[in-house]
């Protein structure tokens, strides 16, 4: 027997199935995701320099470049955007203003040798869970992120906005490794030797909030005015209708001005 599906149709979806809302969590948990984009790159590594200061990061203290990585509070770490082996010397240079240790992403000392194998960071090299973690040219695979989920705090220059460092980031630089690093380590420096760190003390991780849930509210954006109607999602950011504002990933943007999700207000409108 030919049963000619084309002719029968497919079954409807009971209106009542359940959506699913997939959730989208950075590897490294909720971050802060703050982007430096105002002013000169100058002015930008001066902005992230005054956010670590005001994090409680001291950069009058420093470590050993060599301290093993388990052990370190703060990491300058390369990845292949940092090009070729001469340039690991603004690694150095940005570790020392940092008073940090040296790492790499694993390709960095795998494949293009230029440090130890014993200093590459992530799943299945060293981690990392000390208080500053600054990834220079790093893309941010799985990986990698896996190894530095537990820093307190995670910086990111990268070239390309989109990489995916920067949503595993509590700050970030959009920006060339050639240009930033040489500025960061002449904000960061103090004019001479830094004092002997003491002890770690573990930071705690600033946690970021949640929006507040609703049941099936509307919500506004505070930046253009457009309200998110959950009944109709949001087709252009890939939101099923149906999505309650709370489900919707960390993410998410306004569709019409880019403004992020914690830059909404209940409308007060069901
Ligand atoms: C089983 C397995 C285990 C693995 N374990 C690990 C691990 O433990 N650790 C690890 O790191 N990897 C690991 N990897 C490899 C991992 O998948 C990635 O390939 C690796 O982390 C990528 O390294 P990267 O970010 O340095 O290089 P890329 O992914 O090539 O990224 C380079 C980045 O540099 C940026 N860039 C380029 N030029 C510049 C510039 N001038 N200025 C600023 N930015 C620039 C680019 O935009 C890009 O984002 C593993 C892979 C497998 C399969």
């Amino acid at each position: 027997m030919v049963i000619a599906s084309h002719i029968l149709g497919k079954a409807a979806k009971p209106s009542s199935a359940p959506l699913k809302v997939q959730k989208k969590t950075a590897v490294t948990g909720p971050r802060k995701n703050i982007t430096f984009k105002d002013g000169t790159a100058k002015e930008q590594v001066k902005q992230l320099v005054e956010a670590l200061k005001a994090d409680g990061h001291d950069f009058t203290v420093g470590i050993d470049l060599h301290t093993p990585i388990v052990e370190a509070e703060r990491v300058v770490s390369a990845g292949k955007g940092i090009g070729s082996k001469k340039n690991m010397k603004l690694i150095e240079d940005l570790a020392l203003a940092a008073g940090a240790a040296i790492g790499s992403s694993r390709p960095v000392a795998e494949q293009l040798g230029y440090l130890p194998i014993d200093r590459y960071v992530g799943m299945s090299g060293q981690k990392f869970s000390g208080n500053l973690y600054i990834a220079c040219g790093i893309s941010g695979a799985v990986q990698h992120l896996k190894g530095i989920k537990d820093a307190a705090t995670i910086v990111a220059i990268n070239k390309k906005a989109g990489a995916p460092i920067f949503k595993n980031a509590d700050y970030g630089i959009v920006g060339d490794v050639n240009e930033i690093l040489p500025l960061l380590s002449e904000a960061l420096s103090v004019g001479g030797e830094k004092k002997p760190a003491p002890p770690m003390v573990k930071m705690k991780r600033k946690v970021v909030k949640e929006a507040p849930a609703a049941p099936i509210g509307r919500y506004v954006c505070m930046g253009c005015g457009y309200e998110y109607i959950p009944e109709l999602g949001d087709e252009a950011g890939d939101v099923a209708p149906g999505t309650k504002f709370a489900d919707l990933s960390q993410e998410w943007v306004c569709p019409e001005c880019g403004e992020e999700k914690a830059s909404f207000i209940p409308s007060g409108k069901e």
